[in-house]
């Protein structure tokens, strides 16, 4: 099929969308893919379902290769099941929830576990009928707090989803592994940089997860790797190496000091430093007191938090937020402070939280034995050599501190180095959770019951066309590559004359007749407008047929390298033949 520039519902667009703050948003926006409804909710114009429907097929593709099954569940969900374990309230804002005209409440799937677990006990009852991989694809609903650039982070979006069951934990490890190299093989064809990096659990609880991300400064997510050995996580996941606890025996006694106006560690640090305490305090040797509060999924009262790290780093919030999920956290406000009056503060010490029942728990590197210069909860005052399990004694430990570049690896090799990317698929052994929650048993061959283990695998594919563009694009426009391409070749019809206009039809029906997917501009504009359009639109070639038609040849420009050449116009089907079978 020939798509015609002439007739295709397309309007390119010169300005940037208003909204836009990376180039997929912008260049998906107006090269005429999709248009905004709402925020983060999306249309897709002829173009954009073009190179979903692509990926789409792609990622079937390797998930029928790895026998899994594909079945379809609504979108629209009743409550019970997600009230049976626990996510109609612990998926909080994000989930919406409606209620029907008898007053039954519903919600729009924002992944499907619940559902998937209940369909395979209703169908499989023996061992026998054990390993199967179900999967989905299937639009989800997410409520985002803040929906972001465009498809990529959408409040409706596409995903695959796929969910194996197993009789066993090896078993579960194998779909595991099948689904990472499926993953792969995905990632691979979409021609996408990528980086696998363990993940954290976040809100579904279980064990093993590794998230794909796809290589892009634009990106939500940080991840580190180290310089020396494999080792790759999601920020969220890094876990801080804790050092070695240290005997209590001969430290010196904690001491009170009088500190005036050193409520920032800068300021302390400078202070102590000039007190002639005969040595030089830095900022990691100060333990700053962040007062946060957390909820629980569903709970009225928010609780006090108070988060103890070395002063020399912050509190990174998404850390802290995966460190704590599924309950909410949020940073103390004034009205806060001023209802708890103990709370004094830029002098925090872990003394008044303890005096006062406030949950309060520390940085990993805060181990017994080592001494700390920290708030005396009282203005102008903070303690020294304040030691851990002698003069306090926190309720546990917190990954909560940003992590930072040139920190150790957790692994024991090398440093850290960091960079952003996009989240785009994730794989996860769930184990039992939700087969514990359904009672989801297969009978044994002993006539006994077996708990059923359960893997979790999700793919943005709605977001993959934005991970694709967001590397793949220049100043001119987008540059697919070819297996998500909306077509292989764009012929543009460059000039008035007849014979071009002959002749670029001939090459499309001939193109066309040699199973390429064509564009053709055939459109009245100047070859200007069409040359722009063309890069802008992101088709990997382009075939200019204009004024070299008179000396017999045509150009080929490959969209990719910005290479042009000329190309005799009776050689040109098979050469174009060639070069998209490759
Ligand atoms: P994120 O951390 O980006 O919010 P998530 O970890 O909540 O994602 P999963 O529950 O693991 O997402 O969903 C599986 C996949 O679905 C993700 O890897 C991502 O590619 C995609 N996805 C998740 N949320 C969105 C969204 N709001 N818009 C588009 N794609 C999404
Ligand atoms: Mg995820």
């Amino acid at each position: 099929m020939i798509t015609r520039l002439s007739t295709l519902f397309l309007r390119t667009l010169r300005e940037d969308p208003a909204d836009a703050e990376v180039p997929s948003h912008r260049l998906l926006v107006r090269a005429g893919y999709v248009r905004r409804v709402a925020p983060g909710i999306y249309s897709w114009l002829p173009l954009g379902l073009r190179v979903l429907r692509n990926i789409e097929a792609v990622v079937r593709q390797e998930m029928d290769a790895i026998g899994g099954q594909e079945i379809l569940f609504p979108a629209l969900l009743p409550r019970e099941p997600y009230q049976t374990t626990g996510r109609w309230t612990e998926y909080g804002a994000n989930l919406f929830r409606l209620h029907d005209r008898k007053g039954g409440d519903y919600l729009l799937g924002p992944t499907h576990e619940e559902l998937f677990t209940l369909t395979v006990k209703g169908e499989y009852s023996s061992y026998k009928d054990y390993p199967v991989i179900l999967y989905q694809v299937q639009t989800k609903y997410r409520d985002e707090e803040r929906p972001r650039a465009g498809i990529l982070r959408g409040r409706e979006f596409l995903m695959k989803d796929s969910y194996s069951f197993d009789l066993s934990d090896e078993g579960l490890a194998r779909s595991y592994q099948a689904h990472r190299e499926a993953y792969i093989k995905i990632f691979d064809r979409l021609g996408l940089r990528y980086v696998i990096v363990s993940a954290m659990s976040g809100a579904m609880g279980g064990s093993a997860s590794e998230e794909f991300l796809a290589e892009a400064e634009t990106g939500e997510d940080t991840f580190v790797r180290s310089t020396e050995s494999g080792y790759a996580a999601n920020v969220e996941a890094v876990i801080t190496p804790a050092p070695p606890e240290r005997p209590l025996d001969g430290l010196p006694p904690a001491r009170v000091l009088h500190t005036p106006d050193t409520p920032t560690i800068d300021t302390l640090v400078g202070h102590l430093n000039g007190a002639g305490l005969g040595r030089t305090f830095s900022a990691a040797d100060t333990l700053k007191n962040v007062m946060v509060k957390t909820r629980q999924p569903g709970a009225q009262r928010w609780e006090l938090l108070g988060v103890g790290i070395p002063g020399d780093r912050e509190v990174d919030m998404k850390r802290l937020e995966a460190s704590l999920a599924p309950a909410e956290v949020a940073l103390l406000d004034d009205t806060d402070f001023a209802a708890h009056p103990f709370l004094v503060k830029g002098y925090i010490g872990p003394g008044s939280l303890a005096d006062n029942g406030v949950r309060y728990l520390v940085d990993p590197r805060v181990v017994v034995g080592t001494a700390w210069a920290t708030g005396a909860d009282q203005a102008d005052h903070h303690v020294v050599d304040l030691v851990c399990g002698r003069d306090f004694t926190p309720d546990g430990t917190v990954e909560a501190a940003e992590v930072w570049a040139g920190d150790p690896s957790p692994d024991g090799a090398g440093t850290l180095v960091a960079a952003r990317g996009i989240e785009i698929g994730h794989i996860f052994q769930l184990g039992r959770k939700y087969t514990d929650a359904f009672a989801l048993d297969a009978l044994g061959s002993d006539g006994k019951p077996i708990r059923i283990t359960m893997g979790c695998y999700g793919v943005g594919v709605s977001r993959l066309v934005g991970a694709v563009a967001e590397q793949s694009h220049d100043a001119h426009g987008l540059i697919w590559p070819r297996e998500v391409a909306p077509a292989d070749v764009h012929v543009v019809i460059a000039g008035k004359d007849a014979a071009i206009g002959a002749a670029g039809e001939r090459l499309a029906i001939e193109l066309d007749a040699a199973g390429l997917r064509v564009i053709l501009d055939d459109r009245p504009a100047t070859p200007g407008v069409k040359f722009a359009d063309a890069e802008l639109i992101g088709v990997p070639t382009i075939l200019v047929v204009g004024r070299g038609l008179a000396s017999g040849v045509v150009e080929v420009k490959d969209r990719t390298t910005g290479e042009r050449t000329e190309v005799p116009v009776d050689g040109v089907v098979a050469h174009l033949n060639e070069l998209c079978a490759k």
